[in-house]
């Protein structure tokens, strides 16, 4: 079982999560000048290291609220757990 540190509500159980992929992925300044290679790679390419990765989780079954954390990927230990910023309409 995998404790995620929710940053309102504490540590859930995983099963509680839905995981967002990679954080801080940049979209695309201009995406209509992207040749298809470029873009396929903004879509589908992610980084994969071993050690300290920064993700998005949604606590889907409690705040439903997203949120970035850096999970060490050999350990799956926590830190740097922060809010995902407000989205202004
Ligand atoms: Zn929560």
């Amino acid at each position: 079982m995998l404790l995620i540190p929710c940053p309102w509500c504490g540590p859930r159980d995983e099963a509680e999560f839905h995981y967002g992929g990679q954080a801080h992925v940049a979209y695309p300044d201009d995406p209509a000048a992207l040749s298809d290679e470029e873009w396929a790679r903004y879509l589908f390419f992610r980084d994969n290291p071993k050690g300290r990765f920064a993700e998005r989780w949604s606590h889907a079954a409690g705040c439903r609220r997203w949120f970035t954390l850096t999970r060490d990927t050999s350990t799956n230990t926590f830190t740097n757990t922060s809010a995902a910023p407000e989205v202004t309409a």
